[in-house]
């Protein structure tokens, strides 16, 4: 701890000295009118001069013989003193003055920071911890704005609303509109959550505060509660703020049975945060932003309206955003006509914005270690197994496979296509092979909204959507080749399934009947739902067997596109006979 008190004092004496030293300078600047060179000469030419002190580099100190004084810009001419004393001027070399002035500062100034610092002693341990924490946790950044951010279009479009309501908060108040006080930002890292949080502090032009959950939780009980109310101490300062806190999860995962310190001491932090946001006016321009990898451990009370009630997705780059990303690093970097910047594109499934910025720039390192002047298709080759080496075996293995990718594909076209052939009132939003932070890649559908309740044959056909993917994977691949892919899949239709006879009351022997799940599983009802899946995984395979030919132009599309949307499939399906009415009358 002494050592911190130290490190901390050096610090602030030395930033003390400078502004210090640059204030005397520049004020001491001010004080004398200036006088540029020609004058000078004309009047050192008219005997006007009395006294020149050539002081440091810049500039003289020239002194009329009405006592005037005034600063002439330094020509530096080696024989400017002799020309002076020929015209009987006197000279005085000064290059110490600013020295001399800085020391008798430093004096003063360590002695303002001796006695700080033994004030603050006496005020406790982590009070002091708080303040040289303060010092490095909030910072105003160079300003990023949405130009800066590139793909991650979604994202972007979901904040729009957020910059706006920072500039003008009053003109939701006036017409009754909550806007969310806290928005959260999810996606794997590297995908650029820090950097859309900046740009929107950018973009409002707002100062932006940023803290990390995991410097929250450590050490001493009722320490992180006091960084939180710190923070927006802070932040409220500036009346409008976007306050980051990264790594939410730190202080915000679900609380588990292990009561401790540690618990303790994240409930207090939890709390202190949550009370710090509802105390937020209407009015206020003050948003707070948190990032995590991994938004399915998350304290739902952090996700409760009033709270983080905004999740924004922060995906993956897809291709066209990967170009984006690869084109905004390679701006004002010299390149050869032999790269291919859509090709570098599409080799580089599943890396990150970031991972992207670090490939461009080991490609420059490497093309400048080589010696030469402009970037090369060789040089990113190497840049990229470099990149590619630092990673995690699991992405290097989805990274470096075009199998995978496939294998993927095929899996993710068939929920779609099932979705499309049996649940048409369900828009298939996006499919994409690009993992999510909620699994192996994905697929979303829009569930039209005002609907209360599910039909049978829907819920039926939800199943079979789920147990597409796995289909696919049979039908193309074979038997012994299917994946884990569909672990997932798999829970999600048992559950749904196992539901359809216990508490929906759908089953086909008329057991209106509700059976508690919490009571372990009823064998009957197990039996059924075995023999159950094994018909519906029949019929899913029938369906897509006869759609085989289509299965496959999508899964080509896939591969090709690695997202595509709902036109995308209906353009595939247009004129094209399908063999799914029949089945959509059976379910
Ligand atoms: P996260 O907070 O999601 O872990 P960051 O925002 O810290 O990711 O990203 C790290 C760096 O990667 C950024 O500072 C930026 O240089 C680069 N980067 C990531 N995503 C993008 C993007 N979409 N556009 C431009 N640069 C990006
Ligand atoms: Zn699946």
């Amino acid at each position: 701890m002494n050592k911190k008190i130290v490190v901390f004092s050096i610090v602030f004496v030395l930033i003390a000295i400078t502004v210090f030293v640059s204030l005397k300078v520049v004020a001491r600047k001010d004080n004398e009118a200036t006088m540029t060179y020609p004058i000078f000469i004309e009047a050192v030419g008219k005997n006007e001069v009395a006294q020149v002190i050539i002081k440091n580099d810049e500039q003289l100190k020239v002194t009329m013989k009405n006592q005037q004084a005034f600063q002439v810009p330094n020509p530096l001419r080696t024989d400017l003193k002799e020309f002076l004393l020929l015209k009987g001027i006197e000279v005085q070399y000064k290059p110490t003055t600013d020295l001399t002035r800085a020391f008798s500062s430093l004096f003063v100034v360590l002695l303002i920071g001796g006695i700080l610092i033994y004030m603050k002693k006496g005020s406790g341990e982590s009070k002091q911890l708080i303040r040289d924490f303060n010092k490095k946790g909030v910072h105003k950044d160079n300003i990023i704005k949405f130009e800066n951010v590139a793909g991650n279009y979604e994202a972007k479009e979901l904040v729009k609303d957020i910059i706006d309501f920072i500039k003008q908060p009053n003109k939701y108040k006036e017409i009754g509109a909550k806007m969310p006080r806290g928005i959260l930002l999810y996606g794997l890292p590297g995908t650029g959550k820090t950097l859309l949080a900046k740009a929107i502090a950018g973009e409002a032009n707002v100062p932006f505060f940023a803290m990390s959950g995991s410097d929250f939780v450590q050490m001493y009980v009722g320490v992180g509660a006091n960084r939180v109310r710190e923070l927006f101490k802070n932040a409220r300062k500036s009346e409008k703020a976007v306050i980051f806190i990264d790594e939410i999860d730190a202080l915000g995962k679900t609380r588990q049975g292990n009561k401790g310190a540690a618990n303790d001491e994240r409930e207090q932090t939890l709390n202190a945060l949550l009370t710090e946001m509802s105390g937020f006016h209407d009015s206020d321009g003050i948003v707070v932003i948190g990032a995590t990898n991994r938004a399915d451990t998350l304290d739902p009370a952090l996700l409760r309206p009033g709270r983080f009630d905004r999740q924004i997705e922060v995906a993956l780059p897809d291709k066209e955003a990967r170009e984006e990303i690869i084109k905004l690093y390679l701006k004002e970097k010299p390149l050869s006509d032999d790269v291919d910047i859509t090709l570098l594109s599409k080799q580089t499934v599943m890396f990150s914005g970031a991972m992207l910025e670090n490939l461009i720039n080991e490609g420059a390192i490497i093309a400048a270690n080589e010696g030469c002047k402009i970037i090369n298709k060789k040089h990113f080759e190497d840049a990229f197994y470099t990149v590619v080496a630092g990673m995690p075996k699991k992405n290097k293995d989805s990274i470096v496979s075009d199998d995978e990718k496939i294998i993927t594909a095929y899996h993710e076209a068939g929920h779609a296509l099932v979705a499309k052939l049996l649940l048409p009132e369900v828009e298939v939003a996006k499919v994409t092979i690009i993992p999510t932070t909620k699994g192996v890649a994905g697929y979303n559908y829009n569930i039209t909204k005002d609907k209360m309740y599910k039909k049978k044959c829907e819920i039926i056909g939800g199943i079979k959507v789920l147990l597409g993917g796995r289909v696919a994977e049979e039908l193309t691949f074979g038997e012994e080749n299917v994946t884990t892919g569909a672990m997932n899949d798999i829970k999600e239709a048992s559950k749904e399934l196992y539901q359809y006879y216990s508490t929906y009351g759908m089953d086909e022997d008329n057991r209106l009947f509700y059976i508690d799940m919490e009571n372990g599983i009823d064998e009957k009802i197990y039996e059924k739902c075995r023999d159950k899946m094994k018909e519906l995984y029949l019929e899913t395979k029938q369906l897509l067997h006869s759609n085989g030919a289509i299965l496959d132009e999508i899964t080509a599309l896939l591969v090709k596109e690695e997202t595509i949307d709902g036109e995308d499939i209906d353009y595939i399906l247009r004129n094209k006979t399908c063999y799914g009415e029949s089945f959509r009358s059976i379910v």
